[in-house]
């Protein structure tokens, strides 16, 4: 029997690059149990495991790590799902290497345990056997209201129903989910993965009301009136566009549309499914974060020949995941660093034929700490492309604030929200995830979910009193001027 530590990191096997990049199926294929048990081993059970503060929802990861490796499934499985209502989502999307796996010790020296992948692989196992659901709490008979089903409403819900609440979700689409379903594409995420978990939440007395936009059909006020409660979900949705000419070309797509039509309306099934989704032979993906990998390796298996990342840093400052951008590379995804579109042209039946695009160099850091992209006098050049996307980052949708003057805003429409119970300024309505920070992560979403829970249980059981929102102290200095 090896030493722990000479067991090495279990890699997770993957769909050949050649192969995958002309087919939506899941490209990590997960553990088998003998991988799986040998990764659980590599864990050396620290007393103090510094990898539970650095997971936002706080799963006690060596506890369910240790219950792997004792071949006692259904105890990992319990202990994941204690804190954690959508693991097989995280071991799929979040981004371990910055959070729970770059804690671990083991990553000083070597490699970290594969947190991520163990979660994944016992989430998958308990899938297999059909869900436990636990017993929930004594009805309250309290009403909440819960406005979006990303993964920050689900995790509000599901921690709410548990503690006896009568939960119901709102939802302006057609499939609950938020990112999960209409973003992250099938072949990272796939569909019935979020659907078993969105069944989990089901079983638990949540009940999901979809089709309902709130701010058109109700507004938050009149919520207030039916519910105890309110909690606002809702996202970051809005996309953004750079406002250079020729965006109106057919043709050009922000990323939010290519890639709802093609995970949400299921484009890549049409005419088997109705929702067409065109894409050319060459694609230019402007912007270099998770949701530009995800557009460039959508568009390669939507039939693309050639699909370019084009984005105005370096790969130095590139925001995706690295593995997200291992994976693209691997399946022939091409990157132009330190490129910038300033135009996009088109033909006389309006379709785009190309962008007039600029090269760029690196300044000094600007107030994101990044170097500044500086365009480079008379270097412009034409990029011939017959399909552009746009995937710059996303703000708030404003729809759903109708008649909720009391919910302070920052200038970047995200929702003023205390970080420690999710309270925004309105009485009665708490908010989190994308829409109180603006685009982050699945899990810091769930984390905020789970926060306000906690903060909602105890305000409408009346365990808690205290001013709604309390003004903080005076400074000292301020205290000589009362
Ligand atoms: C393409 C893409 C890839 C990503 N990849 C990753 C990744 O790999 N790892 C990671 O951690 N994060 C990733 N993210 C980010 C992550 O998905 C988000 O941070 C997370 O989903 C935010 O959760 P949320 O619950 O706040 O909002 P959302 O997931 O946006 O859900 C909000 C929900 O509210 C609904 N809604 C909006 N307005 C209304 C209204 N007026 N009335 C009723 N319902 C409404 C929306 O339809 C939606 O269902 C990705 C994001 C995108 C777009």
């Amino acid at each position: 029997m090896p030493k722990k530590n000479e067991i090495p990191r279990q890699e997770m096997p993957v769909q050949d690059a050649a192969e995958r990049r002309a087919n939506f199926d899941e490209v990590a294929l997960g553990y088998t149990q003998e991988m799986a048990v040998a990764e659980a081993s590599r864990c050396i059970q620290c007393k103090k495991p510094r990898c539970i503060a650095g997971c936002p929802v706080s799963v006690r990861i060596p506890e369910f790590i240790d219950a792997v490796r004792e071949g006692d499934l259904w105890k990992a499985a319990e202990v994941l799902k204690d804190t954690n209502s959508l693991p097989a989502i995280c071991g799929r999307v979040c981004p371990q290497e910055t959070q729970c796996e770059i804690e671990c010790v083991l990553g000083r020296r070597g490699e970290p345990v594969a947190i991520g992948r163990l979660e994944r692989w016992v989430a998958d196992w308990e899938r297999e056997q059909g869900m436990r659901v636990p017993e929930v709490d004594e009805p309250t008979g309290k009403r909440i209201a819960i406005i979006g089903s990303g993964p920050a409403g689900l995790t509000a819900a599901g921690d709410l129903a548990k503690k006896g609440h009568t939960v119901e979700i709102l939802e302006a689409l057609h499939i609950p989910g938020g990112v999960l379903m209409y973003g992250i594409p099938e072949f990272r995420l796939p569909k019935d993965v979020v659907g078993a978990e969105i069944s989990y939440l089901e079983a638990l007395g949540v009940s999901v009301r979809t089709d309902i936009v709130v701010g058109k059909l109700f507004t938050i006020e009149e919520l207030l009136e039916e519910y105890d409660a309110v909690f606002l979900g809702t996202g970051a949705g809005l996309p953004m566009m750079m406002n250079i000419p020729g965006e109106n070309y057919n043709g050009v797509y922000s990323s939010n549309e290519l890639l709802t039509r093609t995970n949400l309306m299921k484009g890549y099934l049409f005419p088997r499914w109705d929702t067409p989704v065109k894409v050319g032979n060459k694609v230019a993906v402007v912007g270099a974060g998770n949701v530009a990998m995800d557009a460039a390796r959508s568009s390669l298996r939507l039939g693309a020949e050639e699909v370019h990342i084009v984005y105005r840093r370096s790969r130095e400052e590139v925001p995706a995941r690295a593995e997200e951008v291992h994976h693209a590379e691997e399946e022939g995804i091409i990157f132009d660093f330190l490129t910038n579109p300033i135009e996009i042209y088109g033909d006389e039946q309006g379709w785009v034929t190309g962008m007039r695009c600029i090269r760029m160099e690196l300044g000094e850091p600007d107030a994101s700490g990044r170097r500044r992209p500086i365009p480079i006098e008379g270097s412009e050049f034409d990029m011939p492309v017959d399909t552009v996307v746009m995937a710059l980052g996303t703000r708030p949708n404003p729809l759903v604030f109708t008649d909720a003057e009391a919910l302070e805003r920052t200038r970047w429409g995200t929702v003023v929200a205390d970080e420690s119970t999710g309270r925004t300024k309105m009485e009665r309505v708490w908010a989190g995830g994308d829409i109180v920070t603006g685009a982050a992560t699945v899990i810091s979403a769930m984390g905020a979910g789970r926060i306000a829970a906690n903060d909602m249980h105890a305000y409408v059981m009346n365990s808690e009193g205290g001013e709604w929102w309390p003004e903080p102290e005076p400074e000292p200095e301020d205290m000589e001027a009362v």
